[in-house]
C-alpha cells in the first residue's frame, strides 16, 4: 500500500490513469471554486492524497439551481420517449465507463475494484435504463367515466428542479438512484456529491455531456454538507429534496426543506436483524451472515445484528467463524482481498468508540475489536450484549456486528424490532410459513428470506421510522418525482382541431 503524490493541472487530476474533473458542472461546462476541500485515498490515508475539490457554497447553488430551472421546460417538453433515447445513451456511455469508474471509485473510496466492476457499477446504467423504460410505459391508471359523462383521468407530469445529496459508500450507483427517476420524469436535477468520495460522480459530468444530455439538466455542485448540501436542501427554487445518508443529517435537511414546504424523499441508516432459525440451512445462513462485513460494514442494509435460535446457536457460530476467518482485508484493489480499509480517520473513531463502549457496558468481544493499521479493521463480533447496551441500538457503519439467541418466534420478532430503525431484515428458514408470519411481523422496508440484497428495481425500497420516509423504485419513485394531476374533461365540448399532445413543462 504505498504512498503516492498525484498532480493536479487546470482543475483535473490523475487518478489510476483517468482524467478526473474537480469543478462543478454546472449548465454542461466545469465552474472554477477558490476554495477546496482536500480528498485522500483511505487505502492509504497519510501517504495518498487524491485532490483537492472546488468547494461549493451558496453561490455555485444558487447557479446550478437557476441553470436547471432554465434547462427544465425544453426537458420536460421533450415527453419520455424523447427523454428515453437521451437517457438510453447515458446508460450505455456509463456501461462503457464503468471499469475506469471502478478504478477510481476504489481508491476514493476503498470499495473492492471488482466488486464495483462487476456489481455495483453496472447497477448505476441500470438504474436509468430501468426508469427510462418505465416513464415510457408508465400510462397512469386507466381513464374513468363520471356520472355526467366527463372523463377522469390521472396525469404524471414533471415537477421541476430535483435536489440529490447522497453518500459516499457507493457514490456514483447510489447517485443514479436518485438521479435516473428524477431525470427520467421530465425534472431537472442538481446532486451534491459526497465530499469523502466526489470522484466518481464528478466524472458523470462528462459522461453527460458525451452522451448529449441538454446542458443544465444534470448540474453537480461539490462540496462539504454544510457548505453546499445544506444551501441545495433548503433551496427555495427545489421542488424535491431526494437525500441518502444518516438519520442525524436527515433530521436537518428535512428541517430546511420545511419553509419550502417541498416533499423529500429520505434513505438513511439500519440497524438491521439478520435471524436464524433452528429450521434453517446454516452453512448458507452462515455464510450470508460473514457478508455482512461486506464494505468493511460499511453498508446500509447490512445485518448486522445476528439473531440466533438457541437451539442452534453453537453450532451457528461455528460454522460462522469458520466463514469468517476466510475474509482477508487489505487493498481493495487486489483480487484476494474480501473488504478494504473505512473511509475516513473520522469513521475509525467512530467505530473504535462504538468498540470501547460496547466493552465498557459488559458486551463480550468474540473476536476482532482492534484495527489492523491505516484505516483497516478487523471484522468484529460481540456476544453477550447486555440489552441496554448502545452496540445494540446504534448504527456502526463499521465491520461489528452483535450475536444475540432466542428461544422462540415470538422473542426473535421482539429483539428484531427492538431498535428505532426499520430499513431491512433477513431471516433464515425452511418453513414458508414461518416466513410468512415473521416477514409480516418485523418493522423493515425490505425483507429477505434465504437471501441477501437482491431485489426487482420495480419493488419499492425504503425504510420504517427512523430508516427512512418515502419508497423508490418502479411507480414509487415516479409518485415522488412527479406532479401527480387528475384532469376531469367534459370531452363532448371538445370540437376536434388541436390535438394538443405532448408532456407538459411548467
Ligand atoms: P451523512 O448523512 O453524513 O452524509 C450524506 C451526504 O449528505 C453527504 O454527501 C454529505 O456531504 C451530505 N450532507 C451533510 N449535511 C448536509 C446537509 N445539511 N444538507 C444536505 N446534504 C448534507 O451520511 P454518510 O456518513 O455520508 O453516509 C452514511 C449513512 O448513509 C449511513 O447512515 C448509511 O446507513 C446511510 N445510507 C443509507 C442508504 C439507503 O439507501 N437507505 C444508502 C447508503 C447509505
Amino acid at each position: 500500500m504505498s504512498g503516492r503524490a498525484v498532480s493536479q493541472a487546470r482543475g483535473r487530476v490523475d487518478v489510476e490513469g483517468v482524467s478526473v474533473p474537480l469543478e462543478h458542472f454546472i449548465e454542461g461546462r466545469r465552474v472554477r471554486s477558490e476554495e477546496r476541500f482536500e480528498v485522500r485515498s483511505p487505502i492509504d490515508w497519510d501517504g495518498w492524497k487524491l485532490a483537492d475539490v472546488a468547494a461549493g457554497g451558496r453561490l455555485e447553488v444558487d447557479a446550478a439551481v437557476a441553470a436547471a430551472r432554465r434547462a427544465f421546460p425544453a426537458w420536460a417538453a421533450m415527453g419520455p420517449e424523447g427523454r428515453h433515447s437521451v437517457l438510453a445513451r447515458l446508460a450505455d456511455a456509463i456501461d462503457a465507463e464503468v471499469p475506469v469508474l471502478a478504478r477510481v471509485e476504489t481508491v476514493d473510496n476503498g470499495s473492492l475494484y471488482e466488486a464495483m466492476r462487476l456489481r455495483v457499477l453496472p447497477r448505476a446504467a441500470n438504474n436509468l435504463r430501468f426508469f427510462a423504460d418505465y416513464a415510457v410505459e408508465r400510462l397512469g391508471e386507466p381513464d374513468r367515466t363520471l356520472p355526467g359523462g366527463e372523463r377522469n383521468r390521472v396525469r404524471y407530469d414533471p415537477c421541476g428542479v430535483v435536489a440529490v445529496s447522497t453518500p459516499w459508500n457507493a457514490p456514483f450507483m447510489l447517485a443514479t438512484w436518485r438521479v435516473g427517476p428524477a431525470l427520467a420524469a421530465g425534472n431537472t436535477v442538481v446532486l451534491k456529491p459526497p465530499d469523502w468520495a466526489p470522484l466518481t460522480c464528478s466524472l458523470l459530468g462528462e459522461i453527460a455531456n458525451q452522451a448529449g444530455l441538454p446542458p443544465g439538466v444534470l448540474n453537480i455542485v461539490h462540496g462539504t454538507g454544510i457548505g453546499a448540501g445544506a444551501p441545495l436542501t433548503g433551496h427555495p427554487g427545489v421542488d424535491r429534496v431526494a437525500f441518502t445518508g444518516s438519520p442525524t443529517t436527515a433530521r436537518i435537511v428535512y428541517g430546511d426543506a420545511a419553509p419550502n414546504l417541498v416533499p423529500v424523499s429520505l434513505e438513511l441508516g439500519g440497524k438491521s436483524p439478520f435471524i436464524v432459525f433452528e429450521d434453517a440451512d446454516l452453512d448458507a445462513a452462515a455464510g450470508t451472515a460473514s457478508y455482512q462485513y461486506d464494505n468493511s460494514g460499511q453498508v446500509c442494509l447490512a445485518g448486522t445484528r445476528l439473531l440466533v435460535q438457541s437451539s442452534v446457536l453453537d453450532d451457528f457460530l461455528e460454522r460462522f467463524k469458520a466463514r469468517v476467518g476466510e475474509i482477508r482485508v487489505g487493498d481493495p484493489r487486489e483480487a484476494e482481498t474480501t473488504y478494504g480499509p473505512l473511509i475516513h480517520p473520522v469513521a475509525l473513531e467512530r467505530v473504535t468508540g462504538h468498540v470501547e463502549r460496547a466493552i465498557a457496558a459488559g458486551a463480550q468481544l468474540a473476536f476482532g475489536g482492534h484495527s489492523l493499521g491505516g484505516l483497516y479493521y478487523a471484522p468484529t463480533l460481540f456476544v453477550d450484549v447486555p440489552n441496554s447496551a448502545e452496540i445494540l441500538q446504534r448504527e456502526v457503519f463499521g465491520p461489528v456486528l452483535t450475536l444475540q439467541s432466542f428461544d422462540d418466534e415470538a422473542e426473535a420478532i421482539r429483539l428484531a424490532n427492538a431498535t428505532e430503525y426499520g430499513l431491512a431484515a433477513t431471516v433464515y428458514t425452511r418453513s414458508e410459513a414461518r416466513a410468512d408470519r415473521v416477514s409480516a411481523s418485523v418493522v423493515a422496508g425490505t425483507v429477505w428470506v434465504n437471501c441477501f440484497y437482491v431485489r426487482d428495481l420495480e419493488t419499492p425500497f425504503g425504510g420504517a421510522r427512523h430508516s427512512g420516509i418515502g419508497r423508490e423504485g418502479g411507480r414509487h419513485s415516479f409518485d415522488f418525482y412527479c406532479d401527480v394531476k387528475t384532469v376531469c374533461e367534459r370531452t363532448v365540448l371538445f370540437t376536434g382541431g388541436d390535438t394538443g399532445s405532448g408532456s407538459s413543462a411548467e
